[in-house]
């Protein structure tokens, strides 16, 4: 099998892997990966996010310039950082960055991003920059974690979908390592696809 085929084949699943990884990372719940494609939207996979019920992204009120609440600004770099981690994954999988293959990602964390610096192009630029650097740094510098990477990749292949469940337990089963359990209350039952990852 030629790389190009290999990486068409695999790429998919390096994407929604590396989505599903840094959420755990991060604990942020969702209910499923897939690498089964929507027809309707023409995406070869997405991680089915569940709704976080206190994620407001306008965190600045009118006339207001500075962050009002740190945490809010954290979740909200957390929400870019795994959205720029499917990319991110593909990239380090396939060797080269893919943005055109995750534009719904691009485009969330565009606007994301542009709630977080008021539209400042420049600082737009470098924070999107920064978060992928940073959600490669999550999944290399530790070597398990790309181990985990590779693991959810490849029973993505095997399965098509795992579910939040499956993805943790293919984690535990390559580490001894304990994941947060318990998550931010203002995780909501109800799911929805969001963000609409790629
Ligand atoms: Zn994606």
């Amino acid at each position: 099998m030629s790389s190009a085929t290999r990486n068409r084949c695999s790429g998919p699943a390096y994407h929604e892997a590396g989505h599903a990884v840094v959420a755990m990372l991060k604990g942020r719940r969702f209910r499923h990966a897939t690498i089964v494609p929507d027809d309707g939207d023409g995406s070869l996979g997405h991680v089915y996010f569940r709704v976080l019920r206190a994620f407001d992204p306008e965190i600045w009120s009118a006339g207001d310039w500075v962050l009002d609440d740190g945490r809010k600004a954290k979740r909200l770099d957390d929400e870019v950082c795994i959205l720029v981690a499917g990319m991110a994954a593909e990239a380090i999988y396939t060797g080269r960055r893919n943005w055109r293959g995750a534009h719904s990602d691009y485009r969330a964390a565009v606007n994301l991003a542009s709630y977080r610096f008021r539209g400042w192009n420049d600082a737009i630029t470098a924070y999107l920059r920064w978060q992928a650097a940073e959600a490669e740094r999550l999944m290399t510098q530790n070597p398990l974690n790309w181990k985990w990477v590779q693991a959810v990749a490849k029973r993505l292949i095997r399965e098509k979908t795992l579910t939040e469940a499956n993805v943790r337990q293919t984690l535990r089963s390559l580490s001894q390592c304990t994941f947060p359990e318990t998550v931010a209350k203002s995780v909501a039952k109800q799911p929805t696809k969001h963000p609409p990852a790629t």
